[in-house]
């Protein structure tokens, strides 16, 4: 996969950034309207790095507070979820197992006692199905941030009691993105602990509802998961805790897209010769992203001209697409088979090497 990869990150300067990407847009013609690409059989290995359980019990009291509305996925539906209806899926869709999380709101609604209840409650559900069913699942656990001290705890039990495979994030809370000074001590123990941080895109207060009728997952998303990105490079985070794996979720949101800007603007921000001194794209290529609702031709090239294939792992967003048209996207894409295996699974394999079978 030469074409994609940049020779160094943290030497490509803007020009070569961009001469790399036309490279590779050259390459990228719209294949899906004239390749007759024949539809190929799901690989049985697939690892799901993006998959949402919906523990009853945490979801009828969501429910109650929020009565909320999933887009494509009804309450009903999701008050009614199983784990059997998630292995139904991962088997029609050749994924033997799923790094489960939660999805946005998460636990977290300013009530410290309810955020750490809800959070036990969705880590412990999601441990019960790990034990069940072995093989299929692993953990990103749950953490009521921006409570500091219930955050640390729940770090504790996650990591040291559950096994937890690492810690799932919201892109920001109460407002504040994930490079916000006041989560520092929850980085911290993250950084010593060598954790892998999952981050999964909210909506953040400036931007419930900016344009009526559009669902925050349509722009909001891509934008929050591109902010908290640029977050924890501009306030150090990344810089201070250098041991932290970080996965973004839905292909690093809209950054791929905007990397070559955020090079030249990213990069002249006050704070940047101290904590992005080796240029904002060479940390790009330092993250993991997934490929949920990134799998589409443009998503995909963008994501592979700024990220190196190694660091690109399959996702999905169960329940809330649907899962063989992610796969089927995927299928369509031109890439080696080798790049496809890796995506598929060897990625993820390399980064947790519990699920090596
Ligand atoms: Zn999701």
């Amino acid at each position: 996969m030469a074409v994609f990869s940049a020779p160094c990150g943290c030497c490509v300067g803007r020009r070569q950034f961009l001469a790399t990407g036309l490279a590779a847009a050259a390459a990228f013609p719209l294949r899906r309207a004239q390749a007759q690409v024949p539809a190929q059989k799901p690989a049985a290995r697939r690892i799901d790095v993006h998959h949402h359980f919906m523990p009853p019990a945490y979801m009828k009291e969501e429910h109650e507070r929020l009565n909320f509305v999933h887009g494509a996925v009804s309450a009903s539906q999701l008050l009614s979820w199983t784990p059997r209806q998630s292995l139904d899926v991962m088997d029609a869709n050749g994924i033997a197992t799923a790094i489960v999380s939660v999805t946005t709101p998460g636990p977290w609604y300013g009530d410290v006692a309810a955020g750490r209840r809800l959070s036990r409650l969705w880590n412990d559900y999601a441990a019960e199905q790990i034990k069940s069913f072995p093989g299929r699942y692993g953990l990103f656990a749950t953490v009521p941030l921006p409570d500091t001290e219930g955050c640390l705890a729940e770090i504790e039990y996650a990591l040291d009691t559950l096994k937890a495979d690492g810690i799932g994030l919201l892109s920001s809370y109460d407002g504040k993105y994930l490079g916000d000074p006041s989560f520092a001590p929850v980085f911290a123990e993250l950084n010593r602990r060598k954790a892998i941080v999952y981050t999964h895109p909210t909506t953040s207060k400036c931007c419930t509802s900016v344009m009526p009728g559009v669902p925050p997952q349509a722009i909001e998303y891509p934008f929050e998961t591109t902010r908290t990105i640029t977050s924890i490079l501009v306030n150090g985070t990344v810089f201070n805790n250098p041991d932290i794996r970080w996965i973004f979720s839905h292909g690093g949101g809209a950054t791929p897209m905007l990397a070559g800007r955020m090079v030249d603007t990213v990069g002249r921000h006050p704070n940047a010769a101290k904590f992005i001194a080796d240029g904002v794209l060479a940390e790009l290529r330092e993250f993991y992203y997934d490929t949920a609702a990134a799998d589409t031709e443009g998503s995909m090239a963008a994501l592979r001209v700024m990220a190196p294939v190694s660091h690109i792992m399959f996702g999905t967003d169960y329940p809330f697409v649907k899962v063989a048209d992610g796969v089927q996207h995927l299928s369509e894409d031109e890439m080696s088979e080798a790049d496809r295996q890796a995506i598929d699974r060897g990625n993820a394999v390399a980064l947790l090497p519990r699920l090596r079978a």
